[in-house]
């Protein structure tokens, strides 16, 4: 048992980030506490309306000489921006698992992916451009040029405090506006430290903001006539209810990136040692708080007679309880452990309560993880171990509503097509995946099946930076979303320009 050093000494107390500045804010103060120690890590203040204001004034100020930087210089900053971040890779690390739970490897996973979309967002003069036609008409041209529109607000959810905001940031910028950005104030301290890194790699004041808080800040966001656009990830009731519904009242643009339930379907010639160490890392990894996490696992015996699929059903199930009890659980900061606590005690009461739901519906709780073993001992408040149910139906609460915790349902199905059904009648589109060796499967899977992110012999359906992170159904609301050329798209508006000579 090796536990790394915490980059966090002593608690920080956090301040906003606005025209370049770090301000005092006028709200109250919440603690940031690391949910595998209990100890406070930071104070995060709760803005006021004005502060949102300010920085929205700070945003529109920067934005003419910003939006007039050539499109190399912008991403010559954020050249900068990338090596500060690859400099820091290792601190920044440490400080998502210390504010976030996570295990010091997935961290650093998520580091890597948020340096990936800054390093997509250099491309912009490429990415940019627009299009142009000659003689669309006798002597006239015709041209399409995409503008950057001023100022835009995003919305951070806790599961993944570095990743997420960085799906929109590096774009926003790059294509020449300004950003007011709040950080989920359950663990905000990775994006303070990244806006202190924006004013190093050269980004002039006013062009990233960051203003700390919570759902007050949201709602200021979302009435404030200066800002044109919100991107936002978090969960359905507050993506579809609050921010999709808000912004359309408003005439804001909107990418609502929302909650999942996502199934994970095995087939009778699935590899299962793969299988299994993909399943687990599907369902357990981040303790289940991931929008891609595998919630519900179909084993499906298309072709099989009733003998054949009870051994099949059997195997897996076996070697999937197997391999999630020896899940070790406790400080992600400790290179021995697998899974790390989940974000608070409070989140860990919900998922104990879809536990105990899930027992009063008729589920059979075949391993259970509420009364975890900790290695290294820490404070029992906000750690589980992984659960898993059988005899899981898709109507019951545990198969259909989001745990967002270490819980798998098991379910049964007979055919690919019932198993699709299945999928689909689940509100949420996320993502799904299949585990086959026949081409034909997977086929009809990935053609059929209503989910944004599909895998194949994949359960984390993670699109790279240059790819845009989908959904579908309950799981997203807008048109375009995060991540590589559609962000770019959402950031600008296409300008058409015909010209004609006298
Ligand atoms: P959340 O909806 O509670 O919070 C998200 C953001 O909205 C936070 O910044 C929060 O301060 C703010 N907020 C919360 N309640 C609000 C309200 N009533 N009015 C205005 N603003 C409010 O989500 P979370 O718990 O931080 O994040 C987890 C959720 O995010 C899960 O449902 C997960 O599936 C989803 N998620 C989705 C994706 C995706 O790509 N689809 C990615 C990551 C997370």
């Amino acid at each position: 048992m090796a536990i790394l050093e915490e980059p966090i000494k002593e608690p920080l107390v956090l301040k906003n980030y606005i025209a370049g500045e770090w301000v005092e804010s006028e709200g109250e103060r919440v603690d940031v506490v690391n949910p595998a120690t209990q100890k406070t890590i930071a104070s995060v203040p709760i803005s006021t309306k004005a502060e949102i204001d300010a920085a929205v004034e700070a945003a529109w100020e920067a934005f003419p000489e910003w939006r007039r930087t050539p499109p190399l210089a912008r991403a010559r900053c954020l050249f900068r921006l990338k090596e500060l971040l690859e400099e820091s890779f290792e601190e920044l690390s440490r400080i998502q698992t210390m504010e976030h739970g996570k295990t010091i490897d997935e961290s650093r996973g998520e580091t890597r992916r948020g340096i990936e979309n800054v390093e997509v967002a250099t491309g912009i003069p490429s990415l940019m451009m627009g299009q142009t036609l000659e003689d669309v008409a006798s002597g006239i041209d015709e041209y399409l040029i995409r503008q950057p529109l001023g100022v835009f607000g995003v919305i951070c959810p806790f599961n993944f405090p570095y990743m997420v905001p960085l799906w929109f940031a590096p774009y926003a910028i790059a294509t020449g506006n300004c950003i007011v950005m709040k950080p989920s104030s359950e663990d905000p301290i990775s994006q303070n430290k990244i806006a202190e890194l924006t004013e190093e790699a050269g980004i002039p004041p006013g062009v990233w903001n960051i203003v700390n808080g919570g759902r007050t800040v949201v709602s200021s966001m979302l009435d404030h006539p200066g800002i044109e656009g919100i991107c936002f990830v978090g969960s359905t009731p507050v993506g579809r209810d609050v921010i999709y519904k808000r912004c359309g009242e408003t005439g804001k643009r909107v990418i609502a990136m929302t909650g999942a339930k996502n199934f994970m379907l095995v087939m009778p010639d699935a590899k299962l040692d793969d299988t299994i160490a993909s399943l687990m890392t599907s369902f357990y990894g981040n303790t289940g708080q991931r929008c891609l996490s595998g919630a519900n696992l179909i084993l499906v015996g298309e072709g099989l007679s009733e003998r054949e699929y009870n051994q099949f059903y059997e195997k897996i199930v076996d070697n999937f309880v197997d391999a999630a009890a020896r899940i070790s659980v406790g400080y992600g900061l400790d290179t021995a452990i697998q899974m790390g606590p989940v974000r608070d005690e409070g989140k860990k009461d919900k998922i104990v309560g879809y536990i105990e739901t899930g027992l009063e519906e008729g589920a059979k709780l075949v391993l259970d993880g509420r009364k975890p073993r900790i290695l290294g001992g820490w404070p029992e408040n906000a750690f589980l171990s992984a659960s898993v149910f059988e005899n899981v139906e898709p109507d019951m609460t545990i198969g259909r509503e989001e745990i967002f915790g270490p819980v798998a349902s098991v379910m049964k199905s007979r055919s690919l097509e019932e198993a699709m059904d299945m999928v689909h009648s689940n509100p949420y589109g996320n993502s799904a995946a299949i585990y086959t060796q026949s081409g034909k499967w997977a086929r009809e899977f990935q053609y059929g099946i209503q989910a944004g992110n599909v895998g194949i012999n994949v359960g984390i359906v993670a699109p790279m930076a240059f790819f845009p992170f989908s959904g579908m159904k309950d799981s997203f609301f807008g048109s375009l979303h995060g991540q590589g050329q559609e962000v770019i798209r959402f950031f600008t508006e296409s300008k058409v320009v015909i010209q004609r000579w006298f």
